[in-house]
Order: C-alpha cells, then sequence, then structure tokens
C-alpha cells in the first residue's frame, strides 16, 4: 500500500485505465489489432481493405499527433492534431497508453481512443511505430493484443511508394526509410509480431490478413449478433 501511495498520480492513473480495458475485453474477448510497419509499406491501406470488407467489424483508435495534417487527412478521423505542449501535458496526465518520436513529430495512444472502440463493441485497430509496439507490449493489457508487421517487399519498393504517394520531402523521406531498416530488424526477431505480411501483391497480402483475422472477426460478429 505504501509503494502504491509514492507512485506519480499518472502511473495510477494507467493502471486504473489499464484494468478498465481488460475488464471491457474480458466481456466480449474482442482482441486489439495492433499494426506496425514501415511507413509507406500498405498498413493504410490494408486497414481500409479490411473494414471495406467487414463493416462495422473494426475502427481505428484515433492517434494523437505533432504532425502536419496531410491533403484529405480529418481532424479526429486519421488523427488528433495537436501541439507540442497539448500533446505534452496530456502524457503528463497519464493519458496515454504509450507515445513516440517518429521522423520529427510525436505520436501516441490515449486510452480513451481504446476504450472508446471497446464500448462500441468493434475490434480496436491501431497503427503504430516499432517503439509504440513494445510500449504495448510493456502495457500488458488483458487480453494482448494481436500484433501484425507489415512489410514492403523491398526497401527500393519502400522509396518508390514513398516518393509516389507525394506527401514527404526528401529529409522525411529519408528519416522513414531510416526507421523502415530498424523496424524490419526487430520484425525479424523470432516472436516480435503475430504475423509478417510481406505487401508485394496487395490482393494476395489482403487474403493473408484476412484469413489470419478470421477468429477475430467471428468473434466481433458474434459480439453484434448478441447485441442485437
Ligand atoms: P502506410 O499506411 O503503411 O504508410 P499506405 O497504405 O499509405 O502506407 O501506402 C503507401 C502507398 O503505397 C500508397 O500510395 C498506396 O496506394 C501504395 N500501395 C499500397 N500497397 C501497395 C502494393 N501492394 N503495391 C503497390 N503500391 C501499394
Ligand atoms: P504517418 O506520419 O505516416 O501517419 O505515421 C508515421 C509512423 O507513426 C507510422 O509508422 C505509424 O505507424 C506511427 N504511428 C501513428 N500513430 C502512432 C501512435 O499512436 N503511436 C506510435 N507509437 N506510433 C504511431
Amino acid at each position: 500500500i505504501c509503494k502504491l501511495q509514492r507512485l506519480p498520480i499518472s502511473f495510477v492513473g494507467i493502471v486504473s485505465s489499464s484494468r478498465r480495458i481488460a475488464a471491457m475485453s474480458a466481456s466480449t474477448g474482442i482482441r486489439p489489432i495492433v499494426f506496425s510497419g514501415p511507413s509507406g509499406s500498405g498498413k493504410s491501406t490494408l486497414i481500409q481493405r479490411l473494414m471495406e470488407r467487414h463493416p462495422g467489424c473494426f475502427r481505428f483508435c484515433v492517434s494523437h499527433t505533432t504532425r502536419q495534417p496531410r491533403a484529405g487527412e480529418k481532424h479526429g478521423q486519421h488523427y488528433w492534431y495537436v501541439t507540442e505542449a497539448e500533446m505534452l501535458a496530456d502524457i503528463d496526465a497519464g493519458k496515454f497508453i504509450e507515445s513516440t518520436h517518429f521522423a520529427g513529430n510525436r505520436y501516441g495512444t490515449s486510452y480513451k481512443a481504446v476504450t472508446d472502440v471497446i464500448n462500441s463493441g468493434q475490434i480496436p485497430v491501431l497503427d503504430v511505430d516499432v517503439q509504440g509496439v513494445k510500449s504495448f507490449k510493456a502495457a500488458k493489457l488483458q487480453p494482448p493484443p494481436t500484433y501484425v508487421y507489415i512489410k514492403a517487399p523491398s526497401m527500393t519498393d519502400l522509396e518508390q511508394r514513398l516518393r509516389a504517394r507525394c506527401t514527404d520531402d526528401d529529409e522525411k523521406i529519408r528519416l522513414r526509410l531510416a526507421e523502415a531498416e530498424a523496424g524490419n530488424a526487430y520484425a525479424d526477431q523470432a516472436g516480435a509480431y503475430d504475423v509478417v505480411i510481406v505487401n508485394d501483391n496487395l490482393d494476395a497480402a489482403f487474403a493473408e490478413l484476412d484469413k489470419f483475422l478470421a477468429d477475430d472477426v467471428a468473434r466481433a460478429l458474434a459480439v453484434k449478433a448478441s447485441a442485437s
């Protein structure tokens, strides 16, 4: 008890939020799906297909970021776009499961982003960098999330996709490629992810992902059916 009393307020907040996630997940058996992989490997494309294929089953947990929105991105849909000061204040207040610095910007997942989705009976979908994956594992959420790594067939393909997307200048592309090398090295370690999918042919990569998540989809459909 004495040790607990000495914990910083933010840590106590994290413990109780973590329990809330566990309690809500336990009643439905729904596991969050944590996607990771180099920027440009095709995560958003595959996640979008998954949502179109199984309407109402998956919902994206909207992260916070200090980066500027890209053309077409919407506040509250793709990210919550915040200032560095706002984000640091919320991190200090213990509102985040994890946060990271990536390619010059800050990104993070709030507890609320995940609990909102679990409350809706849908499967939380997250898209985080390799540091985020490690932090999620350290947070020991129950039931544990499923970890999916999406890889481009080669660094050359990845660079072409990043350039074709036209959202980053040369310096950002260089940073993203360096992050990709480090992410791939972690993904090569045994047990780092539950599945690693090489997104070469988009249809084939999607079929592999869809098959891998079939049990999660069945669980979400059962939750939906029992609620209606
Ligand atoms: P991420 O979300 O991982 O950053 P995106 O889904 O935005 O990646 O994909 C990056 C770019 O690559 C997009 O322009 C997308 O249309 C394209 N792309 C995705 N999958 C493939 C694929 N299998 N082959 C070729 N281009 C792809
Ligand atoms: P982008 O700027 O391309 O949207 O994202 C850059 C990187 O940040 C991607 O690798 C993405 O997975 C990661 N990312 C996005 N949101 C989060 C988050 O909430 N936490 C962490 N750790 N990484 C994130």
